[in-house]
C-alpha cells in the first residue's frame, strides 16, 4: 500500500511540474511562427538569394573573377555610337559620357555556395550585386536555377522555365523583404 501511495504522489508531483512549465510559457510571447503565412526576417548580414542592379553595374567583371564556383557570367554592351560629325561652322555635339554597361548578366544558383565574394568584390556604391534576405527559392528544373538579367530587368531578374522558353520575370518567389517585420 505504501508503495502505491508513493507512486501516486510521485506521478502527481511530476504532472504538476510539467503543468507549471506549461503555465510559465503560456503568457510569454510565442517563439514559433505560423510558416508559411508568417516568416522570420533574418538578420541584416544574412546571405540570401542574390539580387542584381543592371543600371548600377559597370561591367567590370570583378564578381566573375572573385566567384570561386564560376557561376557568374556577363557580356559587356557595345559602346554607344559616336556623336554625328559637326555641321559646317557648328561646334561638334559633346560626346555623352556613359560608363560601360552590361548586355546580359547571369547567376547560376545550381553552383552558387552563397559565399558573398561577388558582393564583396563589387566596386560600385551601392553594390550592383548583393545578397538579399530572401531564403526561399524553389527550382523545378536545372534551367530555372540560372537567373538572367538585361538592362531594365528588376533586381530578381528573369528565368527560363525550360531550355527553349523565353525568359520570364520571377513571379512565384516570395521576397522576405516584402513580409512585415515580426515584432
Ligand atoms: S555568392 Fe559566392 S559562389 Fe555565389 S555567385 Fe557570389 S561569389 Fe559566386
Ligand atoms: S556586379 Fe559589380 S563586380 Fe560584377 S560586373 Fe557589375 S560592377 Fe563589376
Amino acid at each position: 500500500m505504501k508503495n502505491y501511495i508513493d507512486f501516486v504522489a510521485d506521478a502527481s508531483w511530476n504532472t504538476l511540474k510539467g503543468l507549471w512549465v506549461t503555465l510559465k510559457f503560456l503568457f510569454l510571447p510565442s517563439i514559433t511562427v505560423q510558416y508559411p503565412t508568417e516568416k522570420i526576417v533574418p538578420y541584416p548580414r544574412f546571405r540570401g538569394m542574390l539580387a542584381y542592379d543592371a543600371e548600377l553595374c559597370i561591367a567590370c567583371g570583378m564578381c566573375v573573377r572573385a566567384c570561386p564556383s564560376r557561376c557568374i557570367a556577363l557580356a559587356k554592351a557595345a559602346p554607344p555610337p559616336a556623336p554625328p560629325p559637326a555641321a559646317d561652322g557648328q561646334p561638334a555635339a559633346p560626346a555623352v559620357k556613359a560608363g560601360p554597361k552590361i548586355e546580359w548578366y547571369t547567376i547560376d544558383y545550381g553552383r552558387c555556395n552563397f559565399c558573398g565574394l561577388c558582393e564583396e568584390s563589387c566596386p560600385t556604391k551601392p553594390k550592383a550585386v548583393w545578397h538579399s534576405l530572401d531564403y526561399e527559392a524553389v527550382f523545378s528544373t536545372r534551367e530555372e536555377m540560372v537567373r538572367r538579367w538585361k538592362r531594365g530587368d528588376g533586381p530578381w531578374g528573369t528565368v527560363k522555365r525550360s531550355a527553349d522558353a523565353q525568359p520570364s520575370a520571377i513571379s512565384d518567389q516570395i521576397h522576405i523583404q516584402d513580409m512585415p517585420v515580426r515584432k
